[in-house]
């Protein structure tokens, strides 16, 4: 699935051994990880409207630990579009991989506009799963999902969280062209890891196809053919080091992106890659501002962040659609 997958924690989940047996726990979580689960009338709601829409979410789906801060505190969701298949198999995500049903579903794009205007949000996040077995990778069904959010809801700005589709550059067209050329509000594509970790973490993607996408994107801001936002993410725990992270930062502002976010990985399941380290939030605050100095206008970092954690902050004012335009 497209973006830093919202990677993630399934809360309080142990899956038994071969005897039947709970396995021997890791090393415990750190303080700075523990999440207070909560479900308040609000939550409920998000959930029921999600279910009643037959949508999917990143952060059911890759098993977020923001969602009862999410759903329960700001009443926000990251919406999953394309089904809730991915062609792709990453050793960190936990969204169900294999052989998607054939097409796209027509109704998806309204029915997600129809959330956006129940959830009364100004700033829509939109993320897919890969689906490499269609001819564009899903781009148009993004660029219907955008329009019909900016037509539902007139001043939402949209975010969108796209797959590398497979480098075609039609499908940035595509993309960045909706509504009228305006495009999304931000246009996101998560890297998710350096490079040394692709075969393991993203068998079947490539950092440089991943970076050459989000380049192409900036160059088109920078020559005036899109006005929003560029954006991606990165997971840190999966084995790599301070140095590798440094330079992958640099490698993301070199290709032009404008915000990044940067986050723990946690395991989401036992069948997926373990933890290597837990990074502390004082050596976020560290990357955080190496990440400023280089030129990011915004980086968002801490171990509970996400790509879409805080999304609104990261679009200033200005760069909203006009209510009435
Ligand atoms: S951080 Fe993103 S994926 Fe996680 S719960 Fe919040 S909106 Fe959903």
């Amino acid at each position: 699935m497209a973006g830093m997958r919202e990677s993630l924690v399934q809360i309080g989940e142990r899956r038994t051994n071969g005897n039947g047996a709970p396995p021997p726990r890791r090393e415990p979580r750190p303080e700075w990880l523990r999440i207070r689960l909560h479900t308040p009338e609000r939550y409920k709601e998000v959930k029921r409207l999600i279910g009643d829409l037959s949508l999917n979410t990143v952060c059911a789906e890759a098993r977020c630990p923001n969602i009862y801060e999410c759903w329960g505190e700001h009443g926000t969701a990251t919406f999953m579009i394309l089904g809730d298949t991915c062609t792709r198999r990453c050793g960190f995500c936990s969204v169900h991989s294999g052989r998607p049903a054939p097409g796209v579903d027509a109704e998806e794009p309204e029915r997600v506009a129809e959330a956006v205007a129940v959830m009364g949000l100004q700033h829509a996040v939109v993320t897919s799963v890969d689906r490499d077995d269609l001819p564009d990778g899903g781009a148009g069904h993004f660029r219907e999902t955008i329009e019909a959010i900016h037509r539902r809801v007139p001043g939402c700005a949209v975010e969108v969280l796209t797959p590398d589709f497979r480098g075609v550059t039609d499908a940035l067209d595509i993309v960045l062209g909706a509504s009228g050329g305006a495009g999304p509000e931000v246009f996101s594509h998560n890297v998710e890891t350096v490079p040394r970790m692709y075969r393991k973490a993203r068998p079947g993607s490539s950092y440089e196809r991943s970076l050459a996408l989000l380049a192409e994107a900036a160059r088109r801001r920078d020559a005036g053919e899109y006005r929003g936002r560029t954006k991606t993410a990165i997971m840190l725990g999966l084995g790599e080091t301070d140095d590798e992270v440094r330079a992958t930062v640099r490698d993301i502002r070199d290709a032009g992106v404008e915000v990044l976010a940067m986050g723990q990985y946690l395991q989401p399941t036992r069948e997926h890659l373990p933890v290597e380290r837990y990074v502390s939030p004082e050596e976020f605050d560290a990357f955080r501002d190496h990440a400023l100095s280089l030129g990011f206008l915004h980086c968002e970092a801490g171990p509970l962040v996400r790509s879409s954690y805080h999304a609104h902050e990261h679009v200033p004012e200005a760069m909203r659609p006009h209510p009435t335009s």
